[in-house]
């Protein structure tokens, strides 16, 4: 059997230590905690990276504190617009969905997506009618609504801009200030296959049917067993412009680099020079993992079965 191995990220962003409180800074570490143990436990018992991912994130879409799922961020027009994407490095499959609203788990209906359709990327109100007919589980509106996401969202709604910096007090207006939460996952499994996942409410005050990376094969997730399986998180244009995961699998694959090198090359370096502020989790089919940031914090963990696990917010 060889080393399998697990990543998750929460999202990425201006995330400091003094910006935060005790109470907050446990919860975002059990929200982590749960989702890997939920994905670590399919690699254990034998699963693969494809359920693995889609395990953890199930309960980070669940988990009200990130931005995916329940808890997502509202669009210009106050409804939560969410874009999920799943990849399986083994075979290249792949399956994403963008603009989908009520749609419990998105990655879910991302994962419907690669298994049962002839598609690989569905959007808007088709995907929606997609969900009905495969039987996904859906909610009422009622379900995604947080306060500190609506309060976030009416300071900036008036305006064009689709971020805001906040100054903080307590945990509502602490909240406020997270307008990065998607999350994501990438796993190696015994049989070193990789996935990686990535699940979004995308950015507050979005309009215009605006998608960024997340559910872009290639640009927020991507998964080749081959090189590496990604998951990115933040500011979406630039990741986009920078093709950013599949990057990654490219400076592997031509350059010859190792993950961590060309994940510390795009994030580091070509994704700086673009203003694409964030960072990414990766893994590949030895079960290496890399979690990389340029912004200030990203929350983050991963495990593998040498007994290495790591869970962090802020930079070392
Ligand atoms: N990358 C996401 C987007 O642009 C946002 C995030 O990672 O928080 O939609």
């Amino acid at each position: 059997m060889q080393q399998f191995s697990l990543a998750i990220h929460g999202g990425a962003g201006t995330i400091l230590k003094e910006d935060m409180n005790a109470d907050l800074e446990k919860a975002y570490c059990n929200g982590l905690e749960d989702a890997l143990a939920a994905g670590y436990t399919v690699l254990e018992e034998g699963g693969s990276a494809v359920h693995a991912v889609q395990a953890s994130i199930v309960v980070l879409e669940d988990n009200l504190l990130f931005n995916a799922g329940k808890g997502s961020v509202f669009t210009k027009k106050g409804v939560q617009e969410m874009d999920a994407a799943i990849m399986y490095g083994k075979d290249l499959s792949a399956g994403a969905v963008a603009g989908i609203r009520n749609v419990r788990n998105p990655i879910a209906l991302a994962a419907e997506v690669m298994l049962n359709s002839n598609h690989v990327f569905l959007s808007g109100k088709g995907a929606n009618d997609f969900a009905i007919k495969q039987g996904i589980k859906l909610e009422p509106d009622e379900y995604f609504f947080s306060q500190f996401r609506y309060d976030q969202w009416k300071e900036i709604r008036d305006s064009d801009n689709y971020s805001l910096d906040h100054t903080h007090k307590g945990v509502e207006e602490l909240m406020k200030d997270k307008k990065f939460g998607t999350v994501g996952a990438v796993a190696c499994d015994m049989n070193g296959h990789i996935a990686g996942a990535t699940s979004t409410g995308g950015m507050t005050n979005k309009k215009y049917g605006r998608i960024g990376d997340s559910p872009i094969i290639g640009a927020g997730t991507y998964a080749n067993n081959k090189t590496c399986a990604i998951s990115c998180t933040g500011h979406g244009e630039p990741f986009i412009r920078a093709v950013a995961a599949y990057d990654v699998s490219c400076l592997m694959e031509y350059k010859g680099m190792s993950l961590a090198e060309a994940m510390h090359e795009v994030v580091h370096v070509k994704l700086v020079k673009m203003d694409g502020e964030g960072g990414m989790i990766g893994v590949d089919a030895r079960g290496n993992t890399a979690l990389i940031f340029n912004s200030a914090g990203m929350y983050r963990a991963m495990r593998n079965n040498k007994g290495e696990k790591i869970i962090g917010i802020y930079k070392d």
